[in-house]
C-alpha cells in the first residue's frame, strides 16, 4: 500500500426520500452546480433531485455529488445507534462526496466518499468524546485504521465469503448466527456500530482527536506483517473475550482472551465460576467509577449506561417471553428454563438454551443472545438468570461483545500513564505497529 486509500460509507440507508443542505457548491457531471437546499425522493426506478424551491434538477438512479474546495453537505434525519437503546435521528455534516444510489426495492442509499484519514477523525471523535486522554485517543486511531484497513482488504480479497446478510447454521431447534461486515454491497462501511460509529464532521469538537489521528497517520496493527482485525467494544467486564464466541469457530491469536488487569484473572469455565465473577467486582482497568473520566472518553449519547462493568435487568416473564416471540420469531409459550450451554473465558454465552412449554430453541451466538433477549440489545451476553416469582432476573458484566480492545479499559489505562504502544500490546498480544503508507 503507497497512498492512503479512499473508502464508502453508507449513511443513510432504506428511506424514500432524503433531505439535506449543502454549504459551498457540490459539482455533478449531469447537472453542474447544486447549492443550498435539496431534496432527494424514489420515483419509480429512478431519484428525483430537486432544489431549495422543489424545483426538479435532476432524476438518474445513481448520482454523484463531488464537494467543490472545502465545501461540505448536510444531510436531516440521520439515524444513530440503530437497534441500539441510544437510539435517535439528528442532522449530521460531512466532507466529502456524496452519492444517493437507488436500490432495486425503491429505497434510496445515500453515501459519502471520503478519504481514510478524514474519516477516522470523525470516527475517533464519533466514538470518544474530545477531552480524552491522548494515548488513548492515539490507540483508538491505530486501532480504527487497522480495523478498517483489514475490512477493505477482506472485501478485495476475492478468495473470502462474502455475501449473505449473516452467518450460522439453522438447524431444527437451533439459530446460531452472527453478523459480518462484510454484509454491505454498496458501499465498504456503515456510520452505524455495526461497522464504526461515523456521524460527520460535526462531532469533532476538539483538536485532539484530530491530532491524535495526525500524528499516527498511516499506523496500523500488524501481526507477522498482516494487518490485523482490531476489534473492540466498549467494556470486557475484566476479562476480554475470544474471537469465536462472536464471530466464526476460528482461533484467532491477537483476538484470544485476556485479563484486563495488572493482575491475572483465570478465564471463566464452569457456571460456578461464570457466577462468582458476575457476583463479584473484580479489580479491572474497566473497573472504574471516575465519572469525570467517563465523561471525557464516552460520547453523550454513550453516557446515559451507567452500571456497564456489572449490571442487572429484570422483566416480568410473561414481559420476556412477548420480546422472545417478537426478536426470535418463535412462540415459547410458557418460559421454564433458559440455560448456558457453552461460554467463552469472558463468561460471554455463545450457546444458550431456551425452554418453553411449547419449544426449546438453542440460540447463539452472543449478539443473537442478546438480541433475543430484550427489545434492544443486552448489554453483554455474560450474564446469569434467575427465575423468581414471575420474574426473570439478568445480572451480567460488560458492555458490548468483550473481544479484542476494551475502550473503557484502555482509557483508564492511558490515565495511569501507559503509552498507545503499550495499550494496544496488551489487548493485542503478539502485534506490533507499523506504518502503512
Ligand atoms: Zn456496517
Ligand atoms: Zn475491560
Amino acid at each position: 500500500m503507497k497512498q492512503e486509500p479512499t473508502i464508502t460509507v453508507g449513511i443513510v440507508d432504506g428511506q424514500t426520500e432524503l433531505t439535506g443542505q449543502i454549504d459551498g457548491n457540490f459539482l455533478s457531471e449531469g447537472f453542474g452546480l447544486l447549492s443550498g437546499r435539496f431534496s432527494a425522493k424514489a420515483d419509480t426506478g429512478t431519484t428525483v433531485l430537486r432544489d431549495g424551491a422543489h424545483r426538479e434538477i435532476h432524476r438518474s438512479p445513481l448520482i454523484k455529488l463531488s464537494a467543490v474546495g472545502d465545501s461540505t453537505f448536510r444531510l436531516s434525519n440521520v439515524t444513530i445507534g440503530k437497534r441500539f437503546h441510544w437510539q435517535r435521528t439528528e442532522e449530521q455534516t460531512f466532507q466529502g462526496d456524496l452519492i444517493l444510489r437507488l436500490r432495486e426495492n425503491g429505497t434510496i442509499t445515500a453515501i459519502n466518499e471520503i478519504s481514510l484519514e478524514t474519516y477516522l477523525k470523525s470516527v475517533v471523535s464519533s466514538e470518544m468524546s474530545g477531552g480524552a486522554p491522548v494515548e488513548f485517543l492515539k490507540a483508538h486511531a491505530i486501532l480504527s485504521r487497522s480495523w478498517l484497513l483489514a475490512a477493505l482488504k477482506r472485501a478485495k480479497d476475492a478468495g473470502d465469503t462474502s455475501g449473505p446478510l449473516s452467518k450460522g447454521s439453522e438447524k431444527e431447534g437451533e439459530v446460531i448466527r452472527w453478523y459480518e461486515r462484510e454484509d454491505h454491497d454498496l458501499f465498504d462501511v456503515c456510520a452505524d456500530d455495526h461497522c464504526q460509529r461515523y456521524q460527520g464532521i460535526m462531532k469533532i469538537v476538539s483538536g485532539e482527536a484530530e491530532k491524535a489521528v495526525r500524528e499516527t497517520c498511516g499506523k496500523a496493527i500488524t501481526c507477522h506483517g498482516e494487518i490485523c482485525d482490531a476489534r473492540y467494544s466498549k467494556a470486557c467486564g475484566g476479562l476480554t473475550e475470544d474471537f469465536s464466541t462472536a464471530w466464526r469457530d476460528k482461533s484467532v491469536p491477537y483476538l484470544t482472551s485476556i485479563s484486563d488487569a495488572p493482575t491475572p484473572h483465570q478465564p471463566i469455565v464452569t457456571e460456578e465460576e461464570a457466577r462468582r465473577w458476575i457476583f463479584s467486582a473484580p479489580d479491572a482497568y474497566c473497573n472504574t467509577q471516575d465519572k469525570r473520566l467517563l465523561e471525557t472518553i464516552l460520547p453523550e449519547v454513550d453516557r446515559e449506561t451507567r452500571n456497564f462493568f456489572r449490571w442487572r435487568i429484570e422483566y416480568p416473564r410473561a414481559e420476556l417471553e412477548e420480546i422472545l416471540r417478537e426478536k426470535s420469531g418463535f412462540d415459547f409459550g410458557t418460559l421454564k428454563e433458559i440455560i448456558p450451554l457453552h461460554r467463552g473465558a469472558s463468561g460471554r454465552i455463545s450457546r444458550l438454551k431456551i425452554t418453553g412449554s411449547k419449544r426449546s430453541v438453542v440460540v447463539g451466538k452472543e449478539l443473537e443472545v442478546r438480541r433475543w433477549l430484550s427489545r434492544n440489545h443486552l448489554y453483554s451476553s455474560a450474564f446469569v438468570i434467575t427465575f423468581e416469582a414471575g420474574r426473570v432476573i439478568f445480572q451480567g458484566a460488560g458492555w458490548g461483545h468483550g473481544v479484542g480492545l476494551c475502550q473503557i479499559g484502555a482509557a483508564v489505562m492511558a490515565t495511569q500513564g501507559f503509552s498507545a504502544e503499550e495499550i494496544l500490546g496488551h489487548y493485542f498480544q503478539g502485534t506490533e505497529i507499523q506504518k502503512m503508507y
